[in-house]
């Protein structure tokens, strides 16, 4: 199932350019209907179900199926983001509700350094990975002779 927004709890992010679900979709499938200031999925065939719309909206006001690998089928999540953690609540049929809270990231908001603090290089057009060779320890990026 793809992701669908409960009006009920969508605010329209309080009417800003862009929606946070705007701003995170990589399919572009969120829109925002101007008039009543609610999103909603455009494409649900488009959808990958990707989580990023549920994880990012600030009212909890989007819906996804869980999947089978995490969840019991027919159970809902729901996430809730803070600056470093998401706790996930578990709905499940037969009404029980268990929360899960797991650590997102190792360094304050705001303070990772680029590139991880190995030096960076701007060449696009090289195979290298854009911290490579610093990355891996060694003097450079060996490829495959040819
Ligand atoms: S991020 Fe949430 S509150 Fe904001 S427009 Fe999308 S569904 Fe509505
Ligand atoms: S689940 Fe992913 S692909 Fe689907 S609408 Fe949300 S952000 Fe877009």
């Amino acid at each position: 199932m793809p992701s669908y927004v409960n009006p009920e709890k969508c605010d329209g992010c309080k009417a800003l350019d862009k929606t946070a679900c705007q701003y995170i979709c990589p399919n572009d499938l969120m829109v925002l209907d101007k008039e009543k200031m609610k999103a909603f999925n455009q494409d649900v065939m488009m959808c990958w179900e990707c989580y990023n719309c549920v994880k990012i909206c600030p009212t909890q006001a989007i819906e996804i199926r869980g999947y089978a690998d995490f969840v019991p089928m027919g159970a809902q999540v729901t996430p809730l983001r803070s600056t470093d953690s998401i706790m996930w609540t578990v709905k499940f049929r037969n009404g029980m509700l268990k929360r899960f809270k797991f650590p997102i990231r190792t360094t304050a908001e705001g303070s990772a350094a680029p590139g991880g603090g190995f030096e960076t290089k701007g060449d696009i057009n090289s195979t290298a990975l854009f911290t490579e060779p610093a990355s891996t320890g060694m003097a450079e990026v060996f490829t495959l002779n040819k």
